[in-house]
Parts: structure tokens; sequence; C-alpha cells
């Protein structure tokens, strides 16, 4: 074809609909005035009604790259395959991400009047005409053009690709269209025959480039070879071609996406490269892994059989947004962890952050590992924030009883220092998440709090003979000091060690010591062999309840 049939197609082809110019959208859509180390990058999710932990360590990653250097970080929604769209997943993305503390600068959800929505429309089913603007350039330049090949023509070709073991795909002899004259694609138009817009590559199989991912580091890729769809049947764009015109448009710098396209980069290269954009920086992350507790193999975290992938999950166990933010950062970057213990008072987002940092091989995700982190940043927050927290977990999620636990605001800050180990020199890590954290203090709210089977050897008589000991000697005005004393003295009339060292010595002489004695009032006043301290705890009860609940116990 010559360049005026190229021309005189782009025409057809696009015939009747009201295209700007690519001039009038790069004038349209300026690039933003920022610093030179400033990042923009986006999230690009389809609307499928599920968010996932890959997407928020995503997510995080951008976010950080782009408010490093104060960039800029935009909300895309990928919606080009209408099959997989799911109502409602707009409020999912945001509300889920917001929850950890995610926020964009601009994007799909703001309206696209909104002043700081400078590139909008950023959902892509808005984008229609943007893309054949630059779809319909490509065809005037020859290096689009359209294939009309029906499925079964593209599969028996496959076949005999596979066949002859020669890589398969629309590329070079079997690109049938590639090539054909104006009439004979006039012909099949003037008959309405459906037909997809292709890329008509010119990549050489027998070159490679090398490419600088910012995590993987040098890749060496083959070029692209294949005429690759742009346009499918109803003119809506693939993901490559989307890729290319909106990161372009949107003035992306810095792509994060997941290592699943990394072996398309060599298209991307050709689009942008044939669209005369210049492509952006692509950083491809590692996916995330677990040791598979059955085979202890290390396997991809899966949406269908880890609950752990969701992101609801960590919302309806409650654990704290902070915590979840501290891991993923610790699996972003491995020095975060040293950072974080070196400055534990610093903000998070003042460590930083580099996506040159990102681990290669795949982060593996641990949840006892997060279960400690947990344990240790709740021991240093505010217990007002935690009982701020739980409260709002106990409303959405906690059964009945637990929401009443907040009637009493004093009590469940007084349970909290406790649990915290507020005030003491080592701080107390029992808290995990809202769920585990409110199961833990039951007893103190709670009647009918479990009893936990009595691990010890003392017999049921020397037990009650314990008990009704403390019941008869206790007072609620003994200090904690005077309290313990009293336990001793009750521990040495039922004959039991308060030397530990004599104890050590002959210990068939004792039926047990001190702690044993103190083990016994525990498990009767909680129902619990573990608990913070015992005196602390019966001044957040009350004696009337201890009482009764030494009685039940008896
Ligand atoms: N919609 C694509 C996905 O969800 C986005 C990939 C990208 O970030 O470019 O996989």
């Amino acid at each position: 074809m010559t360049e005026s049939e190229y021309k005189e197609l782009a025409e057809i082809l696009f015939e009747g609909e009201d295209l700007k110019t690519p001039e009038e959208y790069e004038e349209m859509y300026p690039y933003r005035k920022l610093g030179k180390k400033a990042e923009v990058t986006r999230l690009a999710p389809s609307p499928t009604g599920f968010i996932h932990l890959g997407n928020l360590y995503s997510a995080l990653a951008d976010e950080r790259a782009a408010h490093a250097h104060d960039g800029s970080f935009f909300l895309r929604i990928e919606d080009t395959d209408a099959k997989r769209k799911v109502d409602g997943a707009l409020e999912l993305i945001i509300e889920s991400l917001g929850y950890f503390g995610i926020s964009f600068d601009e994007g799909a959800h703001l309206p696209d009047t909104d002043s700081v929505n400078v590139y909008a429309p950023y959902t892509q089913s808005e984008r229609r005409g943007i893309y054949h603007t630059f779809a319909k350039k490509l065809v005037e330049e020859g290096r689009a053009y359209p294939c009309f090949c029906t499925e079964e023509e593209l599969e028996a070709v496959r076949n005999k690709q596979e066949a002859a073991k020669v890589l398969t795909g629309y590329y070079g002899e079997f690109a049938v269209w590639r090539d054909k004259g104006l009439d004979e694609i006039k012909a099949k138009l003037a008959a309405g025959e459906p037909y997809v817009l292709r890329l008509r590559s010119e990549g050489d199989p027998e070159k490679e480039f090398i490419f600088k991912d910012e995590i993987k580091g040098e890749v060496k890729l083959p070029e692209n070879i294949t005429d690759i769809v742009i346009l499918k049947k109803d003119g809506i764009p693939t993901y490559h071609f989307a890729h290319a015109v909106d990161d372009h448009l949107m003035r992306t710098t810095l792509v994060i996406r997941g290592g699943e396209w990394l072996a398309s980069v060599p298209v991307h290269m050709e689009l942008f490269e044939s669209l005369g954009f210049k492509p952006p920086k692509y950083a491809h992350t590692a996916h995330l892994m677990k040791i598979d507790p059955e085979t202890g193999g290390k396997r991809k975290l899966s949406k269908r059989s880890d609950p752990e992938m969701s992101l609801s999950f960590y919302k309806e166990e409650g654990y704290h947004p902070h915590c979840i933010k501290v891991y993923l950062m610790t699996l972003l970057n491995s020095d975060f962890e040293e950072w974080h213990r070196n400055n534990p008072d610093s903000d998070l987002n003042d460590f930083p952050f580099s996506v040159k940092k990102m681990n290669n091989s795949g982060a593996l995700f641990d949840m006892d590992k997060l279960e400690n982190i947990c344990k240790n940043e709740l021991s240093l927050l505010d217990e007002n924030v935690i009982a701020d927290f739980l409260k709002a977990w106990a409303l959405e999620y906690g059964t009945d009883a637990q929401k009443a636990y907040f009637a009493d605001e004093e009590k469940m800050l007084a349970a909290l220092r406790l649990y915290m180990g507020v005030g003491q020199k080592r701080r107390r890590k029992d808290l995990v998440n809202a769920r585990q954290a409110l199961e833990l203090m039951s007893y103190l709210f709670e009647d009918a709090a479990a009893q936990e089977s009595d691990p010890f050897r003392v017999d049921e008589e020397l037990r009650k003979a314990i008990l009704q000991d403390y019941l008869d000697t206790f007072s609620y005005t003994d200090d904690n000091g005077e309290w313990f004393e009293k336990l001793k003295e009750i521990a040495e009339r039922q004959g039991f060690a308060t030397d530990r060292k004599l104890y050590k010595e002959n210990p068939e002489k004792f039926k047990g010591e001190t702690s044993d004695v103190a083990e016994v009032v525990r498990v009767a006043v909680t129902g619990r062999a573990n608990t913070p301290d015992l005196w602390g705890i019966i001044h957040v009860m009350g004696e009337e309840k201890m009482r009764d609940r030494i009685a039940a116990a008896m």
C-alpha cells in the first residue's frame, strides 16, 4: 500500500468518529511540573471486585515511590474486559486501600471535573476516542492494519505452528493480512466482516535488546515480532495498547506492575516506539510467596486457597493497618526493618524507600513474622488509640457481648494498660489483632469465661483449700506487694515452698512453690494459665466479680 492508501484506509476505518488529533491530546495533557527526582506512578487495577495483598503490596510501593519526592500517584481503572467487571469494584478498591492508609492524588475515584484530575478520564472505558485517535495515526503511518481472520483460521495456523515446532502467533509469513491490498480490505469492510486492528511489527527475530528494569536490573529480551492486536473487534483496546497510550498521556514516569508483565516488555517497547512516545521506567515486582504448610516448599500466595491473600481477611480479623504497613515495608525494602528499629519514633514515611531496593526473587510472606510485628507495634501504640481501634472493630465484627465491653471506657483502658504493660520496663506483647485481643480479655468483661482445664499437679482438695484461704485473707485495699506477701503466707500454710532455692534443693519436701499457688488463683479468677499481672486484673474486674469467680471455680 502507498502512503496515500494508508491514509485512505485510516479514514475508512474511523469514518464518522469525531476524533481529536494526537497533537490536541498532547496539548490537553501537559507534563506535570515536578521536581527532578519526583516520580509519577499509578495503580491500574481491573474492577473485578477482588482486591488482594499483592495489590496492596504494589500500591504501597507506588505510593511510596511517588511521595518520596513529591510526585503524584493516581488510580486508573482498567475495565476493558467487560466480562470481568463487577459493580461496586471501584468503591471496594478505594475503601480497602484507604483502610491501609493508601490514598491517591488523582484518579478514577474523583469526578473528572475535579481540579486535580488533569488527565481525566481515568477509566479506560471512557477513553475510547483517545485510543482511536492513536490507532488511526498508526494506520495512517502504515504501522497498523485490519485483520479479518476468524477464530478458526487463527487456530488452524496455531496448530500448524505447533506441529512444525515454531513460535506460535501472528507474525511474519503467518500474518496473512499484513500486506493485503486496499481493495481486498475494502471488499471485506463492505461485506461487514468483523476485524481486529493489529500492529505491523518491525521487530527482528534475530535481535535482542537490553532493558533496564528498576528492580530486576538488566534484562536481555528478544525484540517483538508479533503483529499483536491493538483494538479488538468491538473497537476496545487491548491492555498493551491502552497501557502505552494511557501511561504516555497520563505522563507516568514509573510503571510498577506484576512480574507477569515482564515478558510483554518487548511488545510495549515497540508500541511506544511506533507511537513516537518515550517509554516510562518499569519496575516488575516479584510475586508474594509463602511456605506451603503441607509440603514445606515455597509457592505463590494464591487468591483461591490462601485466606491471607484477601484484604478483607485483615479487616475482619482486626489487624491494625499500621502493623500491616510496617510488615509490607519490611517485605518491600529489606533495610526497612533495621531503620525502623533504629528510628522507632519516626514516621514510617520518612524511611528512604526505593524501588531499586525491592526484592527481586519473590517476597516471602510469613504470617508468624507478621504476628510478631503486630505484637511489637501494638505494644508501642497508645492505649487510647488501641481502644478506639478495638471499639471500631467490635462495632463492625464483634459479638454483642464484645460491643458491650466498651460501655465502661475506663475499664477498657485499664484492661489495655495491663495487656500492653503500660508503665512497665519491659512492655508486654500480647496483642496481635482485635479479634484475638478481645478474646484474650473476655474474662474481664464477660461472666461465662471458659475455664481452661487445670494444668497443675495440685489436687482438687488442696486447690479448694488454697482458694478458701485466699478468700479468707484477701483485702481489696492491699497493694500489689502486700497482696503477694499474703499469697506467700498461703503457700507456706498449705505446704508450698516460698523460697526458690530451697525448693530446687529439696523438691520432695514441698507440694510445690508459691508460683503454683498463684496459678491456682489465676486459673480460678481468669480461666487462664497465662495472663498479665493478677493483682492488676483483680483491680480491673473488681472484688465482687473475683469472689464470684473463685466461688464458681470451687
Ligand atoms: N490491569 C492490569 C492488571 O491488573 C495492570 C497492570 C499494570 O499495572 O500495568 O494486571
